[in-house]
């Protein structure tokens, strides 16, 4: 049993102020496997209050003290991998290939990309006669989801502490027990008392209370659109900076000159990252109308040789969904996809074949999917793949358009130019062309309602910084 009864705040562990627990299930055996505190509202303030006390210290720290506590949480993460990566497989059902692999690689190279950057030691910038200053921004309240539980929980941690503001970190409830380990690892880095705080809660208790407290300065959120909504509409009584990262429904759109087999093979492993509970998988394949069945076949025959299954196995590579309610809400688009006109090429809504227990999806291709198929438009956040045709590169561009979020896409074609081009004319915030990797240093966030503001690198430090002008006397 992975039993925690204590919050974090102010540099100590604490008791919360009442006696309700979160119990955390194993969704590869449907146990429950162990029991974290939720946080009252007065808990969250209790911490806000710690984390603002520390805020004059830790803002006038300088980059070399910063530095070393992103170092030392770099090397805590990959001292403790495997502690980590049981955890996470325990607590979401990350295969374990996947959480000792991306789901601490991933943190370890945000942590990277910040402590280059505090290597750097820009000129202050002058606009005429003003100096411009960036100032720590303040408070941070960082609410995370449980798909990518450390690496969501860093992506706000590294640039806070970078830019020097003190965080409240509000943990998924479905995923709570790996931010205990961050936290000790947090801890064993020495920072500050407040400079860093835990109140695992629910969201419309310990979330809201954060989001909607006056001494936070921002609140930083990543979780769904449905949730990011109501973040924001909390965050704005008190007139607070917000971030927002939220779904999505990216096109992966591949141009008849590219190399279909790889780029099929490539697009349904992006799409099933994480057993498909990815914000940025490219669940949208558009594919020319003369290439069309081939890739459905090539899809359809990939997926049906995953193996899915004990998430503990290292060959595993779809584990469970995290809840049971999780795959019911998949298992549902599924059949509104089919209601709606679109094919099953393999995998579906059944559950025949799959191990038990657990919340376990097949691998699903849908073809036949019109743009407008609900399947098409809802973010499903599991293992299923829409493919569409497309009948010329402008169709290709406008179905792949048509959709509320923006988060990522993708382009594949034997052209770079051409690859270039049309990803230029996508409207979302990130782009891959022929499978190209993640760069920790590059903007991260989405157009449209897939959310407000980045993370990462530069302009993902940014977000945590204030500016100031300050207007010299020599200038009158
Ligand atoms: P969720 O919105 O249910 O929960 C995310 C977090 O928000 C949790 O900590 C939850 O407790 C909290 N929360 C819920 N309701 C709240 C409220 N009313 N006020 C304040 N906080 C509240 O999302 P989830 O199911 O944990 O994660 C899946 C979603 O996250 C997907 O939609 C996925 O696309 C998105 N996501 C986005 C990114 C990105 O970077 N864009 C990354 C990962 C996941």
């Amino acid at each position: 049993m992975h039993d925690r009864d204590q919050l974090y705040i102010g540099g100590q562990w604490v008791g919360a102020s009442t006696g309700a627990r979160t119990p955390v299930e194993n969704p590869a055996t449907g146990q429950v496997i162990g029991h974290v505190p939720e946080a009252a509202a007065a808990d969250v303030g209790r911490a806000v209050a710690a984390a603002r006390a520390a805020f004059d210290g830790w803002s006038a720290t300088d980059r070399m003290a910063r530095a070393a506590a992103l170092a030392a949480l770099r090397d805590g993460l990959i001292a403790r991998r495997d502690d980590l990566a049981k955890v996470i497989t325990a607590e979401m059902g990350a295969p374990a290939r996947l959480a000792g692999g991306l789901q601490v690689n991933l943190p370890v190279q945000v942590l990277e990309g910040y402590l280059r950057l505090l290597a750097d030691q820009p000129e202050p910038e002058r606009i005429d006669g003003s100096l411009i200053l960036r100032e720590p921004v303040g408070v941070v309240g960082a609410i995370t989801p449980w798909n990518y539980p450390v690496h969501q929980a860093v992506a706000k941690i590294a640039p806070a502490l970078a830019a020097g503001c003190p965080v409240v970190l509000k943990p998924s409830e479905l995923a709570p027990l790996s931010a205990y380990l961050l936290t000790e690892i947090i801890e064993a880095a020495g920072l500050p008392p407040g400079v860093f705080n835990l109140v695992p809660g629910l969201g419309p208790v310990a979330g809201e209370a954060l989001a909607s407290h006056p001494e936070v300065d921002l609140v930083s959120f990543t979780g769904s659109t449905r949730a990011g909504r109501r973040v924001a509409a909390v965050a704005a009584e008190t007139v607070k900076r917000v971030a927002l990262e939220l779904g999505g429904k990216s096109a992966n759109l591949l141009l008849p000159d590219a190399d279909l087999a790889v780029a099929v093979k490539v697009g349904v492993a992006n799409c099933y990252l994480n057993t498909g509970q990815t914000c940025t998988a490219l669940s949208r394949m558009l594919v020319h109308t003369s290439q069309y069945d081939e890739a459905v076949d090539r899809a359809a025959s990939y997926a049906a040789g995953l193996p899915v299954g004990d998430p503990t196995d290292p060959k595993t590579r779809l584990g469970p969904l995290v809840s049971a309610s999780q795959r019911e809400r998949v298992r549902e688009l599924i059949r509104a996809g089919v209601a709606a006109g679109a094919r099953v090429a393999t995998g579906g809504p059944e559950l025949d074949g799959l191990p038990e227990p657990g919340y376990y999806v097949a691998p699903t291709v849908l073809a036949e999917v019109s743009p407008d198929n609900p399947v098409a438009q809802e973010e499903v956040f599991g293992p299923v793949l829409s493919i569409l045709a497309y009948r010329d590169e402008a169709d290709a561009v406008r179905i792949a358009n048509h959709s509320r979020y923006g988060l990522t896409g993708g382009v594949w074609s034997a052209d770079p130019d051409r690859a270039l081009a049309v990803a230029r004319r996508l409207r979302a915030g990130q782009v891959d062309i022929n499978g190209a990797g993640f760069n920790p240093l590059a903007p991260f966030g989405g157009y449209r309602q897939s959310g407000i503001g980045r993370e990462h690198g530069p302009y993902g430090l940014a977000e945590y910084l204030e500016l100031k002008a300050v207007q010299l006397p020599e200038a009158r």
